[in-house]
């Protein structure tokens, strides 16, 4: 039996990770007296992808991740896809850096952002890495980047890549000064510390069961994570920021838009090192290239984490299998997402991914020597007694309709009401650091009828919301600028 509260709100949240939280903070920085309510069904927030340990923590600005700029056929390198990402990126930077002027100390980004240089590292290289460092490096979001072949250079931007390596080796890298480490755990904390304080509530340890449409509202019905009498409150929007676990929501909710999707998990672990001896010698986030079949997100890097104020290394992912959408998931999840009208597409894309099918079996076959070996491929000298293995988030790929079949997507893709009452977001790259583009999205799609009246405080917070920083250097130079030195990062 359901007890509705008699509680209605102008948006609740379902979730409490990076997104909520950006969502939560951005919305009632533009109209404080919007009544917000956020369900989580954790005891704490950011516990699934957006917890530090669940994810690699990179500041995704293109600088570092090849496959954002793919080969073309012509041999030229495409640079659309890295302009788009860095541009969104600097718009979650402006946005933090807004609210840090606004609402210090609780903002605080020396609690969740430090700089660390990004680098590219490829061996063998036919010389992609060199064209790649040309096409970009016009563009003031990476011209400070800088190229090299040489041994003794890329050694002292970072001396564990070239410890114990063959002195003929050809290898070559790009170095980015200014790339960043983010703590999405701790951000999320301090976004939901700012909505607190605006008087938004969360309500911990409830999970949400149900999601019914009422007229010109929606019923949102949750109870304690651990079972126990189900409660009700009404809200005029609903925002699902379940993570992996939004597709089941937005399913049940009954939404046509819903229909035309289904998921497919990607699970994975990362080695991490603690020991002060190597990390206090590796200071930067190392991208190498994806091995064939594997998908974009499981491109290997070695990253320096700052987490909770210490160093770390940490090296991964590598992908695996599980049917669970969310890491603290159910076995059931993958098969309760496969509906009738999914059902075709979920097999056509089975039935197109074989490549990737194969590459995930056999990474959940391979030995740990084997696994080991990649993290060589970096760290020539690496020793596995420094290392552990930890699970990391769980990934839930974008299963789309197209004609009778479906494709897989890598990306993001926020589903909504025709009438933009619900809206949920699923998939996961790049992830956390787009997290107020996407959030801006959302926000374009459920309060179309304020956006008019909220244009002006837009601006304030996030002034490249107005603009196109890819089009635009002097507004990219301004904003590199203003954001740098708020952010406390490097010059
Ligand atoms: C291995 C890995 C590496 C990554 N690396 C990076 C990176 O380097 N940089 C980057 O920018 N991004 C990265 N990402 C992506 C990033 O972590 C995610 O995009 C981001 O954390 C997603 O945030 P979210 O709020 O949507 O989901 P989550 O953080 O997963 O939060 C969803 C929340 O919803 C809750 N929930 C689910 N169902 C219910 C329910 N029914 N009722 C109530 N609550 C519910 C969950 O408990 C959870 O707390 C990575 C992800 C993974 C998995």
């Amino acid at each position: 039996m359901t007890e509705t509260d008699t509680a209605r709100y102008d948006l609740v949240l379902v979730g409490a990770g990076i997104m909520s939280a950006t969502l939560a903070a951005l919305v009632t920085e533009l109209d404080p007296r919007l009544r917000v309510r956020v369900v989580e069904r954790l005891p704490a927030v950011a516990q699934e992808s957006s917890n530090p340990w669940n994810n690699a923590g990179t500041g995704h600005s293109a600088l570092c991740e090849l496959n954002y700029t793919p080969r073309q056929a012509d041999g030229g390198i495409s640079t659309v896809k890295a302009l788009a990402i860095s541009e969104q990126f600097q718009r979650s930077r402006e946005f933090w850096s807004s609210l840090i002027q606004r609402h210090r100390p609780g903002m605080d980004p020396s609690g969740f952002i430090h700089s660390v240089p990004h680098m590219s590292f490829v061996l063998d290289d036919d010389g992609f890495l060199a064209r790649r460092h040309q096409a970009l490096s016009q563009h003031p979001l990476f011209s400070p980047m800088q190229y090299s072949q040489d041994h003794a250079r890329i050694a002292e931007w970072a001396p564990l890549l070239m410890d114990g390596r063959d002195p003929h080796a050809r290898v070559a890298a790009t170095f980015a000064h200014m790339g960043t480490d983010v703590d999405f755990g701790a951000l999320t904390r301090q976004l939901f510390g700012v909505a607190q304080a605006r008087g938004v509530e969360v309500s911990l340890g409830m999970t949400v069961t149900g999601l019914r449409r009422q007229h010109d509202h929606w019923e949102v019905e949750f109870g304690s994570t651990g079972g126990g009498r189900a409660q009700a409150v009404l809200a005029d929007r609903v925002f699902v920021g379940a993570g992996g676990g939004a597709l089941r929501l937005l399913q049940k909710s009954g939404i046509p838009e819903a229909r035309d999707y289904g998921g497919f998990p990607i699970s994975g672990h990362f080695l991490r090192a603690d020991a002060p001896a190597i990390t206090s010698r590796h200071g930067v986030k190392v991208y190498g290239q994806a091995a064939i079949g594997a998908p974009p997100m499981s491109v290997p890097h070695l990253d320096a984490r700052v987490i909770d104020g210490t160093r770390h290394l940490m090296f991964g992912p590598y992908a695996g299998f599980s049917p669970k959408f969310l890491k603290t998931g159910s076995w059931l999840d993958l098969p309760s997402s496969v509906k009738p009208y999914n059902v075709l597409p979920m097999l056509g894309v089975a039935k197109d991914n074989v490549p990737l099918e194969k590459y995930l079996v056999s990474e959940l076959f391979r030995s740990s020597a084997s696994q080991f070996e990649a993290l060589q491929r970096f760290y020539p000298s690496a020793d596995p007694t420094q290392w552990t293995k930890i699970v990391a988030g769980q990934r839930v790929q974008v299963i789309k309709r197209r004609g009778r079949t479906g494709v897989l997507q890598f990306g993001t893709e926020v589903v909504s009401s025709a009438d933009g009452r619900i809206a949920g977001l699923l998939g996961a790259s790049p992830g956390a650091s787009t997290a107020v583009a996407i959030m801006l999205k959302v926000i374009r799609l459920c309060f179309a009828d304020r956006l008019d009246a909220w244009q002006t405080e837009l601006a304030r917070l996030i002034p490249s919301s107005q603009a196109s920083l890819a089009d635009d250097p002097d507004a990219a130079r301004r904003s590199l600028e203003w954001t740098t030195g708020v952010l406390g990062l490097s010059r």
